[in-house]
C-alpha cells in the first residue's frame, strides 16, 4: 500500500510532525499511486546510474525526464578531459568536480532537447549551486531519495515554486515524506510512527 498526504500538505511546508500525525497519511488516489510508481522507478534508475561515478566519497546519479522520456542523465565527476579522480584528499572533493544535476543539465544544453518543464530525478537532494541551475533550466519538479548534508538548495527550490518530492525507502518501497530538511534518525522514526498510526 502507498501512503502519503495531499500534495499541498506535503510540499515545501515546514509542517511539524505533530501536525502531520493529526492529518494522518492520506491513502493516495489512483493517479497519485501511478505517479509514485513512476517516480519510484526513475529514482531507482538514478541509483543504478550513480554507479558510473568514479567519485569515492559519494556517488550521485540524475535523470531528466520530460513527457515520460529520459532526455538527459548525469553523475558526479570531473569535466571531460580531466583525470577520473574526484578527491583532493579523504575529506575534500576537487573544486572542479561537476555534480550529477549540473552534468545532466549541461548535457541537455548540448542536445536538441529542452529541460523546460522537465522533472529531475536525483539520488541526493540538490545543493545550492545545482538548485540555481535547476531553476534557470526551467525544471518544474525535483524528486530525490536522500538529503545532502545541507538543505539550503531544497529551500531555494521551494522558494522558486518548484515541486520538490522526497521519497523515502521503507520496507523495500518508497513513501512520500514531507519536506522538512531534517534528515536525522529521530525524524524518520517519527515519520515511521505517523505511517504506522495511519494504518
Ligand atoms: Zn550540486
Amino acid at each position: 500500500m502507498f501512503f502519503g498526504i495531499k500534495k499541498e500538505q506535503i510540499f515545501c511546508s515546514a509542517l511539524d510532525l505533530q501536525y502531520l500525525c493529526r492529518l494522518k497519511f492520506k491513502i493516495m488516489d489512483a493517479r497519485e499511486k501511478k505517479q509514485l510508481l513512476l517516480d519510484s522507478r526513475y529514482l531507482r534508475m538514478t541509483q543504478i546510474w550513480a554507479e558510473n561515478s568514479y567519485c569515492r566519497r559519494r556517488q550521485v546519479g540524475a535523470l531528466l525526464v520530460k513527457d515520460k522520456m529520459i532526455i538527459s542523465d548525469g553523475y558526479n565527476g570531473t569535466p571531460a578531459g580531466f583525470e577520473n579522480v574526484c578527491e583532493e584528499d579523504a575529506d575534500h572533493s576537487k573544486p572542479y568536480v561537476l555534480h550529477a544535476e549540473a552534468n545532466a543539465i549541461t548535457k541537455v544544453a548540448r542536445s536538441n532537447n529542452s529541460s523546460d518543464g522537465a522533472t529531475l530525478y536525483v539520488t541526493t537532494s540538490p545543493c545550492m549551486e545545482c538548485s540555481k541551475l535547476i531553476i534557470q533550466a526551467g525544471i518544474r519538479r525535483v524528486v530525490f531519495g536522500e538529503y545532502y548534508r545541507m538543505h539550503d538548495g531544497v529551500d531555494l527550490l521551494c522558494r522558486a515554486g518548484i515541486e520538490v518530492v522526497h521519497l523515502w525507502m521503507r520496507n523495500g518501497e518508497y513513501e512520500v515524506v514531507e519536506i522538512t530538511g531534517d534528515n536525522s534518525e529521530s525524524h524518520y522514526q517519527e515519520v515511521e510512527k505517523c505511517i504506522a498510526a495511519s494504518k
